[in-house]
């Protein structure tokens, strides 16, 4: 099969980690005998270096004509003093936008050899196995009107936090599907007490469910969610939130399963979907060859089985992983200060190594 990619790392540790996944899609190809056609671009912060834009042209209509895109990370602190439109960050929500991937799956996985590496108690984290379906094109990082006004000192700044009833119903829908192949529960987060937002969202997610019958539904608050995340993660199946909730709490997630530099997400439900590891750009550690890239090369491995229905191929990543996990290879993120830990290459080149051994 051709596998035709658009590889966007963007900023900070997105170059490092990218370079990594990249060459594990490589092993994969030549392993199951497929063609990769890798096509790079610029984006976020090495857009606005190349071309003032956070998503130059060029980069958007690659990813167009991809069949799917690969992306690291966006920000850098050299642009944190710019206009909202001028930030790197501006270039991920365009793309996302542009490419109409309203659904960002995030699964956040205990890997039995790091249940250490939790801040839980093992008997606490032991089983955890989420996945987080946070809606991705609405809420408060799109909703209109945005302003900031007003004379120095005196200044308002406005968000608005916006949903309608179909794109909370195709949210839904996708969560439900998924949680169909699970453990057949979602838990709706919202803020039913105080918001309209989540009020709205309560209801059409109540009239979605009713086409589910053998999936359980129930409501969460976030912050009782928040909670409950650190008390009792393997509760939870499918998690269904909106975009804030979702960020935040996925987040959360990571810190749970050992760090963030673990966890994958897929965007999924427009033209091309896209996968990125949930992580930003990581600016206190770029550059230094210590970034964790497994969770990029477990993106690419949504990537084979979202994209190209290649499961055997995505399922050999992640048993790469696990593999490579459970021989004991870390990377800095994943040891005490003090104890030895592989860099980013070392650790991509140990699930090459396991991808080849066919582990
Ligand atoms: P971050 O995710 O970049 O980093 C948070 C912490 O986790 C840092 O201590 C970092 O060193 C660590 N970390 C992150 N990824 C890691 C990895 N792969 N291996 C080891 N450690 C890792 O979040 P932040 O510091 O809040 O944001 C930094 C920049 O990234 C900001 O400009 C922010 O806007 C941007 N950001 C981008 C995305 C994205 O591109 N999707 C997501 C979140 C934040």
């Amino acid at each position: 099969m051709l596998l035709k990619i658009a590889v966007l790392a963007g900023d900070g540790i997105g170059p490092e980690v990218t370079d990594q996944a990249v060459q594990v899609l490589e092993t994969v190809a030549s392993r199951f005998q497929h063609q990769l056609q890798v096509s790079k671009y610029a984006v976020g912060g090495a857009g606005l270096q190349a071309e003032n834009d956070p998503l130059p042209a060029q980069t958007l209509q690659g990813c167009l004509a991809a069949q799917a895109v690969l992306l690291g990370a966006v920000g850098s602190p050299a642009f944190d003093h710019v206009p909202g439109p001028l930030r790197p960050e501006a270039g991920l929500l365009r793309l996302r936008r542009e490419l109409g991937v309203f659904a960002n799956l995030r699964p956040a996985v205990c890997f039995p050899s790091l249940e250490d590496c939790s801040p839980l108690r093992p008997e606490n984290i032991r089983g955890t196995d989420i996945m987080i379906v946070r809606e991705l094109l609405g809420g408060l990082y799109f909703g209109q009107p945005r302003s900031t006004q007003g004379e120095a000192g005196q200044r308002e700044a406005v968000d608005t936090m916006r949903y309608s009833e179909p794109e909370i119903e195709r949210i839904a829908r996708v969560a439900f599907e998924l949680a169909r192949g699970r453990r057949r529960k979602v838990t709706s987060i919202d803020k039913a007490n105080v918001l309209d937002c989540s009020r709205l969202w309560r209801e059409v997610t109540v009239r979605v469910a009713k086409d589910y019958p053998e999936v359980q539904l129930n409501h969460m608050y976030v912050d009782s969610a928040a909670m409950i995340l650190v008390a009792r993660p393997a509760d939870f199946d499918v998690l269904l939130t909106e975009n804030m909730f979702g960020d935040i709490l996925s987040d959360q997630a990571g810190g749970l399963i050992g760090s963030l530099g673990l966890l994958a997400s897929a965007s999924v439900g427009g033209r091309v979907a896209l996968y990125e590891p949930v992580h930003g750009s990581a600016p206190d550690i770029a550059g230094k060859g210590i970034a964790n890239p497994l969770g990029t090369i477990l993106s690419t491995a949504m990537l084979l089985r979202h994209s190209f229905h290649l499961e055997k191929e995505a399922a050999a990543i992640e048993s790469a992983v696990a593999a490579v996990l459970q021989a004991g290879n870390r990377t800095r993120d994943l040891v005490a200060s003090g104890q030895p830990f592989l860099s980013t290459s070392e650790m991509g080149g140990k699930v090459r190594e396991a991808l080849a051994r066919k582990i």
